[in-house]
């Protein structure tokens, strides 16, 4: 009998068993049925890697665990008495524990109190989640378990390519795909769009334009359904103000997809009994990401179909954790519940369960790119400690990040393998796997998931959450305050959620062992958790979902002769994310490749198969060109998990959303040519 426990990887979280060996084994578990990925049937080689981390290190030297503790702690006390205390930075990572991400953002406004701690998650969903919150009042990715979507008779995928980036998902899509239902938004045929009965290819950057002018159609034409908007929402009036200026025409000559596609598309989404409307990262990752969020969701609005039981809008949170991972404080402005670090309710609250003064918690600091783009710069951060991520591959704009990280006093990385960012770091504190420590974690359906512990972790390494607690003692903090067993710390933070907006009061490891299905919120140990919300009502006063106006205003810079081309970036089937952990599996084994239209690739001299280089105003990265014409002739599309000169994320544009502080990963202008 094996372990149960799930993938490390994506959001989906598939089930499996962990068996002797070490082995994966198929497990039955809903959102899955028992099929997993390839990243998820190799997921146990990291285990016994070669490159494994063992010993911690300091100045690139082997060290005792004591010796890099109190290293770390003595470097931190003297930066933080020279500069302040936000001259120390953390930064987090979607793919930690829940416990991990709660106590990391207390260590952070406790033990250091900093307000320069963000996470890569800012990277991932946060133009969704903030769009979603203020649409709703509650960001929660999937309001519905993904299994509703098996009885849909009709699924658009904005940005989304599950086929690749989740793809046991697929078979919830079966029954939307047989009646020619589903519908795929994306401006290359993507292994996804190769399933749908529709596939609208925008140019990159008009996303908004797209869903102004389905909106526009699904109102004009008689679609809209009225009784719904005057029902459950507010603020129609201003949007449909923007909309009326977009008929089809227009979306057709901004976007590139023809009127009658567009028409096409609503009459699927509004004839059918049962239809979602699903947005993923390709619509997100934008310097306008909330306003084309917001786009879709007045779409899905006007349809009718958020907490319409068989309906829904959603967002397919990428990251592991995500979810759960934008809950319990790692984020700028949050505190754990999913509370604002502004409300002074919240901060009471907080600093009640974790025993502090209120008024000692610092406020909001800078975003991700933000903190990372002040590092080592006249009043940023001297020290930066990242936990659970790679951001000298996954960051835009990636030379100048890589600049930044190497001017810094003290770069601490905690880290399995060692990641691009862990080989610039001055210490390097090698931790245990997933499969090494119990923990929980909440898929992009709001559910949350034990972990278990399935292998002894490999001597020399420390858990994340001992690694926080031994650094706050050295940091003059009582031990207590910093508990280090993982169930300890989730009663603790179930304190902490208790009445925010993601509360987890209810849950417990004992309900979870014992195989209890619970999406929060979960408020006590009686409650059945909320699998889905919103069918009586949106979470805002009144129960109203408030729609906003959103105006497309396109990419934020131009193509020129010079940079002819649209770039867009994304995930392949056998990588995840940077990449740190799945370039190391034999079975994984992908080359970087940018995909080209062969026009494309024949103006610049080029045929497939060749080495190329992609080349931005930021930089250039190299890739082998792979010619296909299922993209269209404007755009290239390269994955984002390869380091060094193949690195995607050299060519990026740092441009940042307004209200969410996503960088504008999807879109830049750049030129093909020979290496
Ligand atoms: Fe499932 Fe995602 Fe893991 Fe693949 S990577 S097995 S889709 S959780």
């Amino acid at each position: 009998m094996g372990v149960p426990t799930h993938c490390p990887y994506c959001a989906l979280q598939c089930g499996m068993s962990l068996e002797p060996g070490p082995a994966v084994a198929a497990r039955s578990f809903p959102v899955n049925e028992g099929a997993l990925c390839r990243k998820g049937w190799s997921a146990t080689a990291l285990l016994d890697h070669p490159e494994r981390l063992r010993t911690p290190t300091v100045d690139g030297r082997a060290s005792t665990w004591d010796e890099a503790l109190d290293a770390v702690a003595a470097r931190l006390l003297a930066i933080r008495a020279e500069h302040g205390p936000d001259a120390v930075a953390v930064f987090g990572g979607g793919g930690l524990t829940n416990e991990k991400a709660y106590l990391l953002g207390k260590f952070a406004r406790v033990a250091l109190g900093t307000a320069q701690i963000d996470y890569n998650g800012r990277f991932c969903m946060s133009s969704a989640a903030a769009a979603g919150l203020r649409a709703f009042g509650v960001d929660r990715g999937l309001p519905f378990p993904v299994t509703d979507l098996a009885a849909a008779d009709a699924v658009m995928l904005v940005g989304a390519n599950v086929a690749e980036t989740m793809p046991p998902l697929v078979r919830h899509l079966r029954r939307a795909r047989d009646r020619g239902g589903l519908i795929t938004v994306d401006p290359r045929d993507s292994a996804t769009a190769e399933l749908a009965a529709l596939r609208l290819r925008p140019r990159p950057g008009t996303d908004l334009a797209l869903a102004l002018g389905m909106l526009h159609i699904a109102v004009a034409e008689g679609h809209a359904d009225k009784s719904y908007l005057d029902a459950r929402t507010t603020g129609f009036a201003e949007v449909w103000r923007v909309a009326a200026g977009w008929w089809p025409e227009r979306a057709e000559a901004v976007t590139g997809v023809a009127a009658a596609d567009l028409r096409a598309a609503v009459e699927i989404l509004a004839g059918a009994e049962r239809a979602y409307l699903l947005t993923g990262r390709g619509t997100e990752q934008h310097a306008t990401g909330v306003d084309q969020v917001t786009g879709w969701i007045n779409l899905a609005l006007s349809l009718g179909l958020p907490g319409r039981e068989g309906s829904g809008y959603g967002c397919l949170t990428g990251q592991g954790n995500g979810q759960g991972g934008r809950e319990h404080g790692q984020k700028a402005d949050q505190l754990p519940g999913y509370r604002s670090i502004t409300d002074p309710a919240a901060r009471a609250h907080v600093a009640g369960v974790w025993g502090v003064p209120a008024e000692s918690l610092p406020g909001p600091g800078r975003s991700a790119f933000e903190l990372l783009d002040a590092l080592g710069e006249p009043g940023g951060p001297r020290a930066l400690i990242v936990f659970g991520s790679n951001p000298a591959v996954s960051a835009p704009d990636s030379a100048r990040i890589h600049r930044r990280l190497s001017a810094l006093d003290l770069l601490v990385v905690a880290d399995l393998v060692p990641s691009e960012t862990a080989r610039l770091a001055h210490v390097v504190l090698p931790v245990p796997q997933w499969a090494e420590e119990d923990g929980t974690m909440t898929n992009l359906e709001g559910r949350v998931l034990l972990r278990r512990r399935a292998y002894p972790a490999p001597p020399g390494t420390m858990g994340d959450l001992r690694i926080l607690r031994e650094l706050a003692v050295r940091l003059g903090q009582p031990a207590e305050r910093f508990p280090d067993e993982p169930e300890e710390v989730f009663a603790e933070l179930r304190r902490a959620s208790a009445g925010g907006l993601a509360d987890y009061s209810g849950v417990t490891y004992e309900r979870l062992r014992a195989g209890e299905a619970l999406h929060w919120p979960c408020p006590d140990a009686a409650h059945p958790g909320t699998p889905r919300l919103f069918l009586d009502g949106f979470a805002h006063p009144g129960g109203r979902a408030r729609m906003r106006p959103a105006e497309h205003t396109g990419p934020a810079e131009a193509l020129t002769p010079d940079r002819p081309l649209w770039l867009t970036t994304g995930r392949v089937l056998a990588q995840y994310q940077s990449g740190a952990q799945t370039r190391r599996v034999p079975e994984l084994a992908t080359e970087m490749r940018v995909e080209v239209h062969p026009d494309t690739a024949a103006r610049a001299g080029l045929a497939d198969g060749d080495l190329a280089r992609v080349v931005s105003a930021r930089g250039a990265f190299t890739a082998r060109v792979h010619c296909t014409t299922g993209i269209r002739a404007d755009t290239l599309f390269a994955p984002f998990h390869f380091p060094g000169e193949q690195r995607a994320n050299l060519a990026t544009h740092p441009a940042l959303d307004p209200v969410s502080r996503m960088p504008e990963f999807k879109v830049a202008a750049v030129r093909l040519e020979r290496p």
